[in-house]
């Protein structure tokens, strides 16, 4: 296994991570056995990070299983797990979260402790307010957290703004050979490792649209590339190929899929993607970026528009769901939505008032093609049901 350092604690974590939000599931239950299997093979092929969430159904709950059934196993890894920000509504509520996030897990530290999906610089503000700076410094002082990070999920500019705003020990984003200018994309991660942050990446294969579900295109040109990489070693390969990558979060859930992946971890130091593969991977994207609609970069110079339409996001989407299936698109919609921050602004919220048109360096008529958005993936009643959905998940 190939270890990268964490340059601010120095622990050497393996450059392939095990996120167990994907562990196999029977009867719509997590299958602890196949998925202790599947723990106990990574940890022997050198996996030492393994990230949950308290948001993950049963997965900690699970993991805490694992370990209590192999007794030292806790101690010989890292676990990652999260904060249900929608969820806190006080200081109480972020040690009420931790304190059961523990129990679940049968251990009395977090290793690395994320802040879960922050969306923008706003979220920052709530958590601030809510006093999270002398909370987490007291966990750490406590030995309850090992290290203090944050997963984000939102615009590109916000996220420098995010790094600047606490001493963060790490961050995880969003990265792929789709996504260099989408979310944080290739300037955050540049940003992050400028300031010295540890950089965790997930979703390097888009859910798993980079693997199985290519689109036909994609795939012709990849097996015309001349180069014998199969689809998921290369699109790993390239993410690692970044110095400033620490470690790949992969939800695998069968052994083939673990095997495969410790292998490409070992050989796929920084700087040593093949001119071919490089090749390889620019024509991919070029295949899947055909199917896109709107040709929106994720620049977000249109932004911030005054009805919080967040218009980067709404073109990701919509693209997706050409590239990609309907059901990806619609997924990512929702959760473009700033669903998580009770706040939920989509395509409809457009009232055509221009003042992002002008800023676009695109020429993208946007509210035109955000009424594209709204007709195509905006099921009727959405908005309503997710602003229905989140008081719920906020009460
Ligand atoms: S035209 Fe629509 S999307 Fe653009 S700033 Fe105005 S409300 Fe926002
Ligand atoms: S300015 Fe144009 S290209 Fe940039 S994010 Fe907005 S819509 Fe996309």
């Amino acid at each position: 296994m190939q270890f990268r350092s964490d340059q601010i604690s120095g622990k050497q974590l393996s450059a392939l991570g095990f996120g167990c939000m994907r562990f196999p599931n029977r009867g719509g239950r997590i299958d602890v056995d196949a998925s202790e299997r599947l723990v106990l093979a990574a940890v022997e092929g050198g996996v030492n990070y393994f990230d949950t969430a308290y948001a993950y159904s049963g997965n900690e709950i699970a993991l805490g299983e694992i370990f209590a059934r192999n007794p030292g196993l806790r101690d010989r890894i890292n676990i990652a797990t999260k904060l249900p920000l929608p969820r806190c509504q006080s200081a109480d509520d972020f040690d009420r979260y931790l304190t059961r996030s523990l129990k679940r897990l049968g251990t009395d530290h977090v290793d690395y402790y994320l802040v879960h999906n922050v969306t923008s610089a706003d979220v920052w503000a709530r958590l601030k307010e809510l006093g999270f700076k002398k909370w987490a410094s007291r966990q750490k002082s406590a030995g309850r957290i090992g290290r203090i990070g944050f997963s984000y999920h939102g615009p590109e500019g916000d996220f420098p703004i995010l790094l600047d705003s606490y001493s963060w020990d790490f961050c995880q984003i969003q990265y792929n050979y789709m996504n260099e200018h989408y979310q944080a994309g290739t300037a955050g991660l540049e940003a992050a490792a400028e300031r010295g942050v540890p950089v965790i990446v997930m979703e390097p294969l888009l859910g798993g649209k980079l693997a199985a579900d290519l689109p036909d295109d994609a795939k012709a040109v990849l097996e015309g590339a001349g180069t014998e990489a199969d689809p998921v070693r290369l699109a790993l390969r390239w993410i690692w190929n970044r110095p400033e990558v620490t470690l790949v979060l992969s939800g695998m859930n069968t052994m083939d899929q673990l095997e495969q992946n410790i292998t490409t971890a070992d050989g796929a130091l920084p700087g040593t993607l093949e001119a071919d593969e490089a090749r390889a991977v620019e024509l991919a994207r070029e295949a899947i970026a055909r199917n896109y609609k709107v040709p929106c970069t994720g620049c977000g110079y249109c932004l911030p528009c005054p009805q919080g339409v967040n218009i980067p996001m709404c073109f990701a989407a919509y693209n997706t769901s050409f590239a990609h299936g309907w059901y990806q698109g619609m997924h990512q919609y929702v959760t473009a939505s700033g669903v998580m921050e009770g706040n939920a602004r989509f395509a409809s919220d457009c009232v055509r008032c221009g003042a992002c048109v002008e800023k676009c360096p695109q020429h993208i008529d946007i509210p035109d093609e955000l009424a594209s958005v709204k007709r195509r993936l905006q099921v009727p009643g959405l908005p309503r049901i997710v602003r229905l959905g989140t008081r719920l998940m906020m009460r």
